[in-house]
């Protein structure tokens, strides 16, 4: 058994990843409420998400590759949209490959029901003008169907600020007025998070950031409760879920090229982000720790051993350890006995498990009768000294 052991630790080519891709291990460790260490390749990689090229056929705003299509001009029959009313197809119009208003036929809401997204809308307000403040060119792009985002032709068109276009109707002005003339296309870039009740508590207030044509409008905003006509909101619990809901405020505004993509949940709501709670980042740390020791199985040698002390910087485990000081003595042993004339030969596993092992003990992870002797082998031929 030892002998096999020995074999397969002096065989192995050089380990597979740990922390990085050449099996060293550094950056500050996890901790109480970070899973991961600090540039730790166990933390899953960002999802590839191809962004669109701009062609002379595409514009900004053309969706990237994960984006759910609401409306692109393309679908006479809207498909994806009913009446808010009855639940029955809408009378909004596609004209022109818009998605246009008719006045008095009530909102129109996508069938499909979502929360956390960014979404991108683009509106254009009748060239035409017609009345003014929020009588010109107003409809509204309201998230899970609870909260505005104004749409409302301000070109030159006072009206109250917190009911203005990119306002959080009924809770907060936009920073600027960046609207292009009426009949000109506007663009909407919107990040919303809903609100996270836990227990009865609010957690998570939930929040919008507006864009409009690339300008800043809403930085964070905090919803608080979503707003409305004439009355002051409070925080609320929101469903889980909802539609996205277009206004009929009696002007025939048009819309277009409309798409979302759902976001990540935030950790407060289950989700994996930067900051966790103590009790979330445990489970998380066990999670990763399990998924090493699962990899560690398939393993011998150098490779397994390796794998097996990336395990501990996770999570402590009798099992983990008890087979890591096994092998890491068997390690010790075996280079002890390599002839001298093989000994260089050794240089990089060594070193490899040296530095494996300076790490556990810096951040007193752990402490094997091993470390000590495997730093004075590296120590006694200089391998900590660059040549
Ligand atoms: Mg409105």
């Amino acid at each position: 058994m030892k002998t096999n052991l020995l074999i397969a630790i002096c065989a192995l080519p050089f380990p597979a990843a740990l922390l990085h891709a050449d099996g060293a291990f550094y950056g500050d460790p996890p901790d109480a409420v970070h899973p991961w260490a600090i540039h730790d390749m166990n933390r899953p990689q960002p999802p590839r998400v191809e962004p669109a090229t701009f062609s002379s056929q595409e514009k900004p705003g053309t969706p990237p590759s994960d984006a759910v299509i609401l409306f692109d001009g393309t679908d006479a029959t809207l498909g994806n949209w009913i009446s808010d009313k009855n639940g029955e197809p809408t009378k909004w119009v596609v004209k022109d490959a818009t998605l246009q208003c008719v006045p008095g036929s009530g909102y129109v809401r996508t069938k499909d029901e979502w929360a956390d997204c960014q979404l991108h809308i683009e509106w254009s307000a009748p060239s035409e003008v017609h009345g003014d403040s929020q009588g010109r060119g107003n409809s509204g792009v309201f998230l899970m169907g609870q909260v505005e985002v104004q749409v409302l032709d301000n070109h030159g068109n006072p009206t109250y600020s917190d009911g203005f276009a990119g306002s959080v109707y009924g809770v907060n002005p936009p920073m600027a007025n960046a609207l292009r003339k009426p009949g000109e296309w506007q663009f909407y870039d919107i990040i919303f998070r809903r609100p996270i009740y836990k227990d009865g508590q609010l957690v998570d207030a939930g929040y919008l950031t507006v864009f409009c044509n690339g300008v800043l409008l809403q930085d964070h905003t905090p919803l608080q409760g979503g707003g409305g006509h004439k009355a002051r909101t409070k925080d609320r619990p929101f469903p889980d879920k909802g539609p996205l809901k277009l206004q009929d405020h009696g002007n025939p505004v048009r819309y277009r090229n409309i798409w979302y993509r759902p976001l990540p949940k935030r950790a407060i709501d289950g989700g994996d982000t930067s900051v966790m709670s103590a009790e979330q980042t445990a489970a998380k740390r066990a999670e990763i720790a399990a998924s090493i020791r699962d990899k560690a199985a398939k393993m011998e040698g150098k490779e397994k051993l390796l794998h097996l002390l990336e395990s501990l910087v996770y999570a402590k485990d009798a099992g983990a350890t008890n087979e890591a000081t096994a092998m890491a003595d068997a390690f010790v042993a075996d280079v002890k006995a390599t002839p001298a004339d093989k000994i260089e030969s050794r240089k990089g596993d060594v070193t490899q498990l040296n530095n494996a092992l300076q790490y556990l003990e810096k951040w007193k992870i752990a402490d094997f009768a091993a470390t000590g002797e495997v730093l004075q082998i590296v120590k006694a031929r200089e391998w900590d000294k660059k040549k």
